[in-house]
């Protein structure tokens, strides 16, 4: 079983996909920007963590593209396991490596997005971690 994030975003504007993860981001190819925002941070952080609680891992063992969401999503828990399997670099140094390195065809333009979009999803996930800690610290 995995949390799949149902979301599909284009830019009115150029046709391109990304995702207005907050208000002020602007579209990715064209630069273009719309004010509105979609809560996909914590969508993913939330599937995430279930991953991580259920397989020990971030990437699911199967994981079918049904949205945009989920494509970008995907790309966020392989960087996430390649940054905690080492612990020399931090997280902005693995994300930018790591989708430097990526085959990205005719979504280049997504790659500074994407690199953006996981530090986000990076700094939910240890501030979830921290919250856990200290409310398991209250009991
Ligand atoms: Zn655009």
């Amino acid at each position: 079983m995995s949390l799949h994030i149902m979301y599909n975003h284009q830019c009115p504007k150029c046709g391109a996909y990304y995702i207005p993860y907050k208000e002020d981001i602007p579209c990715p190819k064209c630069g273009f920007v719309e004010g509105d925002k979609a809560d996909i941070v914590s969508e993913i952080v939330n599937s995430a963590n279930y991953q991580m609680v259920c397989n020990g891992f971030y990437t699911p063992f199967a994981w079918y593209i049904g949205s945009f969401g989920d494509h970008v999503a995907s790309m966020i828990f392989k960087v996430l396991d390649v940054f905690y399997k080492q612990d020399k670099k931090s997280f902005d140094e693995v994300s930018f490596e790591y989708f430097n390195d990526g085959e990205w065809g005719d979504q280049l333009y997504l790659k500074g997005h994407i690199i953006d979009l996981s530090k986000e999803v990076y700094k939910q996930i240890e501030k979830h971690k921290n919250d856990t800690v200290k409310q398991e610290g209250n009991h």
